[in-house]
């Protein structure tokens, strides 16, 4: 039977909730379990498909095409796996499902109360992803932080599933132990209040996994034994550290592992954390810098910037710097400076290469078909993601094909020569407001070019003669087919196409060093230790410069 392991959150978030779940995950996996893992974002939303990724992080999209928080990124990075619909809750999701079920009679006439239908919906989802995954653990992050209303109905799911199955439940709390400059000291007290919230919910943390700037000593460690209701082995010391990778290893400095599995009366089938350590010391070691710029729009708030929106182009780069052994540097280019003037323009060639992201909208568009036309023009490294692609098709027309006017139906209305247009059957939906989960989404098939760098890229042996690879898409908007012909006239290739409705995926300038761009997101599906063959090519010519 599998067994349930709930981690929240205390005191605040961003404090690594979902790479702890991630970490867990992978211990376990590294002792011979099979693993998997359901984040629950505790908001209304159906999906995180309609928020702003500056309010809410990278929308993280699943082969079966699930825009999703970018922890199920994170999950997939850790375990290695690919995750579903099964492996994402939202509030949204669930009552979506209990006033349908409502609205069917599947209630047989009952009165339908929050309370236990809608924890019952939530148990129900937990397991089902138990079950489809087969798993023997399922580790279900609940986002937010205890004490807020938000997610109180999901830990009563948790609650009632630990009075039901006792034995196959545990619960997990990341916490945070400041370090105020005034004082000098780790600070407990935060915590025992977040344990305290804890338990009016009729929970009681098993494991309490201490975050904080610093190694939580054994004074601190025994204080958090005796007002957390814990013993000090259960408190797990997490310091920061410069990569989420180590934290695994870390986690084990404390024997994490074997503690759950003690806990459930479990042993370890294996112990093989070893290629994950080799992984870590290849970034301990990687010095020698790879500077990537990234020009995009999502990540200035106030005076803060923001990485999250771009959290798997990071990662993703990351995986493929330490392939080539190398120290990733990356850096954050606003758009809409390009647009305004040009002189910033030539900082992109203190970069050994450029990524322009996906995105949404008509803002910084401009901007970044400068930056695109500066790379052609220069023979900087330059791949682009989606919206990326899109606008490199149209800064080619403009400027080589001399299709003065090309532009996107999306971000210019009333578009004369749209070589970026809407595909059909998005046009009723936008025309209906039907924006939620509507877009092409997930993976589809792409069939790859011989020849093109795509092509030696994605290519296992040298006798390969037909490449078809599957790869996650987010969009509304395609390359328009009747610009083809004059794209391909003045030499761009279309290194990867859609077979089954023939679109454009992949896109090169061979004319170029290295100069690359894809409908779909290559970056949703690198992991630490198998890098995106198309991510390590461009980093190799990143290199090369
Ligand atoms: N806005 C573009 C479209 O919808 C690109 C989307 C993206 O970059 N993910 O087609």
């Amino acid at each position: 039977m599998a067994k349930y392991i709930f981690i929240s959150g205390g005191v605040m978030s961003g404090i690594g909730k979902g790479v702890a779940t991630a970490s867990i995950g992978r211990i376990l996996q590294s002792k011979g379990f099979k693993v998997t893992a359901v984040k629950i974002d505790p908001y209304v939303n159906v999906d995180a498909g309609t928020m702003n990724p500056i309010e809410h992080g990278e929308v993280f999209v699943t082969d079966d095409g699930v825009e999703c928080d970018q922890d199920v990124g994170n999950y997939e990075r850790f375990l290695d796996v690919d995750l579903t619909t099964d492996n994402y809750i939202t509030t949204g999701r669930v009552y979506q499902s209990v006033i349908n079920r409502e609205r069917n009679l599947g209630y047989e006439g009952r009165c339908v109360e929050v309370v236990p239908h809608i924890p019952e919906e939530v148990i129900f989802r937990i397991k089902k992803a138990g079950r489809k995954n087969k798993a023997d653990f399922v580790l279900i992050e609940i986002g937010g932080t205890v004490g807020e209303y938000q997610n109180m109905l999901f830990l009563e799911a948790a609650r009632m599933m630990k009075l039901s199955q006792p034995r196959e439940i545990l619960f997990v709390l990341v916490s945070y132990l400041p370090v105020p400059k005034m004082i000098g000291e780790m600070k407990t007290k935060p915590t025992q209040y977040a344990v305290r919230t804890l338990n009016t919910a009729g929970i009681q943390p098993d494991i309490i996994i201490a975050r904080s700037q610093f190694s939580v000593d054994e004074p601190r460690k025994r204080k958090i034994s005796i007002f957390c209701n814990v013993s000090t082995e259960d408190v797990i010391s997490a310091p920061d550290i410069e990569s989420i990778y180590q934290i695994p290893i870390n986690f084990e400095k404390d024997k994490l592992g074997d503690l759950i599995l003690k806990k459930f009366g479990l042993k370890s089938r294996k112990n093989n954390l070893k290629d994950w350590a080799n992984l870590v010391k290849t970034i301990k070691r990687a010095k020698k810098p790879v500077k990537i710029g990234v020009v995009g729009k999502y990540f200035e708030t106030g005076k803060f910037t923001l990485m999250d929106s771009y959290i798997s182009i990071i990662e993703a780069i990351k995986h493929s710097c330490w392939f080539h052994k190398r120290k990733p540097e990356i850096h954050w280019l606003g758009c809409e400076k390009y647009e305004k003037s040009l002189k910033d323009i030539k900082e992109l060639k203190n970069y050994d290469g450029i990524i322009v992201p996906g995105g949404f909208g008509d803002r910084g568009v401009e901007g970044k078909i400068k930056a695109i036309e500066y790379c052609r023009r220069n023979k900087i490294p330059f791949l682009g993601l989606c919206l990326g692609m899109q606008l490199s098709v149209i800064e080619f027309a403009r400027n080589v094909c001399k299709i003065k006017k090309a532009c996107s139906s999306e971000s210019s209305s009333g578009c004369k020569f749209p070589v970026i247009d809407v595909m059909p059957e998005q046009k009723a939906l936008i025309s209906e407001r039907r924006y939620g989960g509507t877009m092409r989404l997930g993976a589809y098939k792409c069939k790859i070019k011989p020849g093109t760098i795509s092509f030696r890229a994605y290519s296992k042996n040298p006798k390969e003669k037909s490449i078809i690879v599957s790869e996650r898409h987010r969009h509304r908007y395609e390359l328009n087919n009747n610009f083809r012909k004059k794209l391909e006239a003045k030499g761009m290739i279309m290194a990867g196409l859609n077979p089954e409705r023939n679109l454009v995926e992949i896109i090169e300038i061979p004319a170029h060093p290295f100069f690359m761009a894809t409908q779909f997101h290559p970056e949703f599906k690198s992991r630490p230790l198998k890098p995106h063959p198309l991510f390590r090519e461009f980093i190799k010519a990143c290199i090369k410069k």
